[in-house]
């Protein structure tokens, strides 16, 4: 979809920081700058969020928010990760295009504790430096 933005991003058509790219799925920085690391992954194919998503394409995303979350742990020095999906206006989407949130977390990273939901306190670090430090490709 031409006017979508993370079609375009999907596509190449609009420059992300790029943090990995599988055939059906891209994984990049979120420009919020909200929380350090914090990583979007979408499907290049469009569609809304989860509730129009055809099953190949959910598994496909979720694979990479594994992947990436996997990476982030076993290769970046995290503890765990935050994965966070807004679905439908009401639900907070603002951007009409599926996409998951990875909000990378460290014991003590003062994002919140046990049984709270991450607060956004806003980045620490430059994008991208964490971006650097995060990419696998
Ligand atoms: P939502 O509010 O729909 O759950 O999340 C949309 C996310 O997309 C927000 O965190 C916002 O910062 C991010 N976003 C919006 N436009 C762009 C863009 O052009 N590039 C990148 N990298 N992120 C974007
Ligand atoms: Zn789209």
């Amino acid at each position: 979809m031409e006017n979508c933005i993370f079609c375009r991003i999907g596509s190449g058509a609009q420059p992300c920081l790029k943090v990995c790219e599988d055939e059906k799925t891209i994984a990049f920085m979120d420009i919020a700058g909200d929380a350090d690391g914090h990583v979007l992954v979408i499907p290049k194919k469009h569609c809304e969020n989860i509730l129009d998503c055809d099953r190949e394409t959910l598994n496909a995303v979720i694979g990479m928010v594994k992947r990436v979350s996997d990476h982030l742990v076993s290769r970046c020095g995290y503890d765990g990760a935050d994965i966070l999906s807004a679905n439908g206006e009401a639900a907070g989407q603002t951007v009409g295009h599926f996409h998951i949130h990875i909000i990378p977390r460290r014991h003590g990273d003062g994002l919140g504790g046990k049984g709270e939901w991450p607060h956004f306190t806003g980045a620490k670090q430059e994008l991208e430096t964490v971006y650097e430090s995060i990419r696998m490709i």
